[in-house]
């Protein structure tokens, strides 16, 4: 098999930059069951782990949490921004979508479905049926949850909305401070949730909270590396939030007891620049720090180019990061050299086996990845026998989905991938191949021979 060749020339506006337009919304206000974790804004009029400061609720909040006038109104400003509009990532933030009422729920996903449709339909499925050649279609979906929220049914429902990616609140591996922090689970709930959901083909991402209370910058790097040299953790992607004291959150009012002080500036740095030297290259880092405006912080605020400063610094002592979105095509554009090949990357991952298959120039400039995996169990009756593509992402600027690819993006990698990922699944025995597919992505996987059996894009190989 040939390498396969990018095309070079890269353009980006950089909320596109990594393949897929983002489009975010937000739920309407609902405290969790469980109560409140100590550092949770939990208000009363805004999503719970939100302050109504954060630019996405801002813009909730005028449209009264509406979600169908919430996905117009981002819709209409993603394109007069200039972002290519035909492939959305729907972001569903504020609060645990799964503890929602299940009206509400199936309500709000088919609002979302319809509004980008331009039509509305008579219920859920046919929303995602016609959004399989819409003009604007749901190629991922994202869904914030806890752990516990995690069981087989749950994630049924999840599979059901068409959600490809969880995010889930891990924050740090310890019992001892999940109970101090009124957190509500425990590890073993993470560990479950993990194997579940990736056995179910999502895409993971844990949410990490260096400098909780309890916690000293020591655990907190043990704790992390936990998360990699376990396997029953070992997520996809991670967002890093130090922890702050949010006015109105629990730690507000107890901090001065417990002789609580968030991380100095300097202390995150020196946290994070030992995080990003302990992730491997499958996993990426989506965000560091919370944006949380200056006035709703108790402790004042920390620096929100701590990231780039961090990265910097390691870049400047040489020290190797493999974390993916450094090496992402898209953020590397400069003298960007085309010797690509194919790597493959073998790891135990929540008692299955997982292939992580990138595309990288000689400098190790990522253009694209899949993620294959052998199950550790049969979550559903459909992914029997299956061995299951969780990703495929093809980096660079966003296209239309008409658009002749300038980079990497609709030149073939998607494809290479794939026949890749079947290859390895055949020469192991399986005899079938699942896709985790966003509704948006049905047609694409439909040409590679692909059939829906129940929610998932299935082929015999
Ligand atoms: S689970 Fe999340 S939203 Fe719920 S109280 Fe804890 S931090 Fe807040």
């Amino acid at each position: 098999m040939t390498n396969p060749t990018p095309m070079n020339g890269i353009k980006k506006p950089v909320r596109s930059g990594s393949g897929v337009t983002p489009l975010t919304v937000v739920l309407k206000p609902r405290k969790c069951n469980h109560g409140t974790c100590i550092y949770c804004p939990g208000g009363d009029y805004v999503p719970q782990s939100y302050t109504d400061k954060s630019p996405a609720v801002m813009r909730a909040l005028t449209l009264n949490f509406d979600v169908r006038e919430q996905v117009k109104a981002r819709l209409n400003a993603l394109m007069k921004m200039g972002h290519p509009t035909e492939k959305i990532e729907l972001i569903i933030i504020g609060g645990t979508f799964l503890q929602y009422p299940l009206d509400y729920r199936y309500d709000y996903i088919q609002g979302c479905y319809d509004v980008l449709n331009g039509i509305e339909s008579k219920n859920l499925s046919e929303a995602q049926k016609i959004n399989e050649s819409a003009e604007h279609r749901i190629v991922a979906m994202c869904i914030e949850n806890r752990p516990d929220n995690c069981s087989v049914e749950e994630i049924k429902k999840m599979r059901e909305y068409g959600a490809t990616r969880v995010e889930i609140g891990v924050q740090i591996l310890d019992d001892e401070i999940y109970k101090k922090t009124a957190r509500g689970h425990k590890i073993k709930d993470v560990a479950e949730a993990s194997q579940r959901l990736k056995d179910a083909g999502f895409k993971l991402g844990y949410h990490i909270m260096p400098g909780l209370p309890y916690s000293t910058i020591e655990k907190d790097i043990e704790k992390f590396k936990m998360v990699f040299d376990n396997e029953s953790f070992r997520p996809d992607q991670l967002k890093i939030y130090p922890c702050q004291i949010v006015e109105d959150s629990p730690l507000a009012k107890m901090y001065k007891r417990i002789n609580y002080k968030t991380y100095t500036d300097e202390e995150i740095k020196k946290v994070l620049a030992r995080m990003m030297e302990i992730i491997p290259d499958y996993c990426r880092v989506m965000r560091v720090m919370r944006e949380i405006p200056k006035e709703k912080m108790i402790n004042g605020a920390a620096s929100t180019s701590i990231r780039k400063e961090v990265e910097d610094e390691l870049k400047r002592k040489n020290t190797s990061t493999k974390e993916i979105r450094i090496r992402e095509v898209g953020f590397n554009k400069d003298g960007l050299k085309l010797d690509t090949k194919l790597k493959t990357i073998e790891y135990d991952s929540s008692g299955g086996k997982e292939f992580f298959l990138e595309i990288v120039n000689s400098d190790d400039i990522l253009f694209g990845l899949l993620r294959l995996r052998f199950p550790k169990e049969e979550i559903f009756p459909e992914l029997k026998n299956c061995a299951i593509v969780r990703e495929i992402h093809i980096y660079g600027q966003a296209l239309n989905l008409h658009e002749k690819g300038k980079d990497s993006q609709h030149t073939g990698l998607g494809k290479y991938l794939m026949i890749e990922a079947e290859r390895i699944a055949n020469e192991n025995g399986y005899k079938k191949l699942a896709v985790i597919s966003g509704v948006g992505v049905r047609e694409y996987y439909k040409k590679l021979g692909y059939k829906l059996e129940g929610t998932y894009m299935v082929k015999s190989i």
